[in-house]
């Protein structure tokens, strides 16, 4: 889904004043913001939102097949948690507001269906009886361990052949063709650059020739005890816009959307607030965390990724812009990155992902 939706310009005073539970802004972030911030409402017009979203689909459809294949090379499946994920309407206001985005998975082929209270518990019988709709989407998968996952798929990397090298890229050296990668540690010699750094590859591309507006959604995780009996999928509470996700280690809330810049200091007291929620969701929640985290979401003002080549530059690609589907679409994006690289015709449609479109 775009993040910029139509009719969202009627919600700015509410996101101004605060009053939306998922969604907080840094009003000194408000000057650097204001360009990023007017080009995302000139998104949610309803061309372009069906243009963003078609967009999108194509790499939707990729996503299945591009994660089993990385799943079965590493030995990864384990991790996989396939049983849809069910979002969850206290009022009915609530789940009206998502008439935008049921017609576009109904444009789309998105699968899902609209849910009353009788189907709800029979599916989740440990939610609370407060939530008379809901709508689940029977293909969406989730991971019980996103750490490990990543962990597995690195040991595979890297008993292929691959090779790690931490540090911190400042810049580069280029020709007719890339020849260094300059780091805080020294130089890498190179003659292929792909550019992956999610939310802080806004001033990197642009040293590369593309000038991106790319701006950052910081949203947060908290680590909740496991419950037994716990959730058998992930639960979305549409009304207050966060998910809990059994997990390995717990039941993971993520939540929200904060416009801050990625040095802001995290806003933690923001997201406990909703802790009390969660409970009224699932009453048998232990709500004492152990663990929090602020991550930042890589997004540009019409929701696409960038995936392709330098404007500029032979043998650099760009390859971040993943907004909040960046676990998801990675292994799309680096298999069609791969075949860029590689000479291949990656065989999708990548105009829409172009860095200047
Ligand atoms: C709370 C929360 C929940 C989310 N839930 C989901 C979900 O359920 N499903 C989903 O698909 N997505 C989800 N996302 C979105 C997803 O996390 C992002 O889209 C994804 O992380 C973007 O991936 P990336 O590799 O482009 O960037 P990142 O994951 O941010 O990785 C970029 C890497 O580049 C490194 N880097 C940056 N600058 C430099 C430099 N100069 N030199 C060297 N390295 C550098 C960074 O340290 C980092 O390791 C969620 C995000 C948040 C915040």
């Amino acid at each position: 889904m775009p993040v910029g939706m139509p009719g969202m310009w009627r919600d700015i005073p509410k996101f101004l004043l605060g009053t939306e539970p998922y969604f907080s802004l840094r009003w000194s972030r408000l000057p650097r913001l204001a360009p990023w911030l007017s080009r995302l409402l000139w998104e949610t017009r309803r061309s372009r939102v069906n243009s963003n979203a078609a967009a999108l689909a194509i790499l939707a459809k990729e996503v299945k097949p591009a994660w089993q294949d990385m799943l079965d090379q590493a030995g990864a499946n384990e991790f996989v948690l396939r049983r849809g994920w069910l979002k969850v309407y206290e009022t009915e206001a609530a789940f009206q507001a998502t008439a935008a985005v049921r017609e576009l998975y109904d444009r789309h082929g998105g699968a899902y269906e609209v849910l009353n209270a009788d189907e709800i518990r029979q599916m989740e019988p440990l939610l609370a009886p407060i939530f008379p709709r809901a709508i689940y989407f029977p293909e969406f998968d989730s991971l019980t361990n996103p750490l490990r996952v990543v962990q597995t798929f690195f040991a595979d990397f890297q008993s292929r052949g691959g090779r790690f090298l931490n540090g911190e890229v400042i810049g580069f050296e280029l020709g007719s063709r890339p020849r260094r990668v300059r780091t805080t540690d020294g130089h890498l010699e190179t003659d292929v650059i792909v550019l992956a750094t999610g939310a802080w590859s806004r001033d990197l591309a642009r040293q590369l020739g593309a000038d991106i507006p790319l701006d950052t959604e910081r949203g947060y995780h908290f680590m909740l005890p496991s419950m037994d009996p716990g959730p058998t999928r992930p639960l979305l509470y549409g009304d207050y816009g966060f998910a809990l996700s059994p997990m390995e280690e717990g039941i993971r809330l993520a939540h929200g959307v904060e416009l801050a810049s990625l040095r802001a200091s995290p806003n933690y007291s923001w997201v406990s607030r909703l802790l009390p929620y969660a409970k009224r969701m699932l009453p048998d929640l232990n709500i004492e965390e152990s663990s929090r985290w602020l991550g930042f979401r890589p997004t540009l003002p019409d929701s696409r990724p960038i995936i392709g080549a330098s404007p500029v530059h032979s043998d650099v690609f760009l390859a971040f812009g993943h907004q909040h589907y960046g676990l998801s679409l990675g292994p799309v994006t680096g298999r069609l990155i791969a075949d860029m690289v590689a000479g291949r015709d990656p065989g999708l449609d990548l105009a829409p992902f172009r860095a200047h479109r």
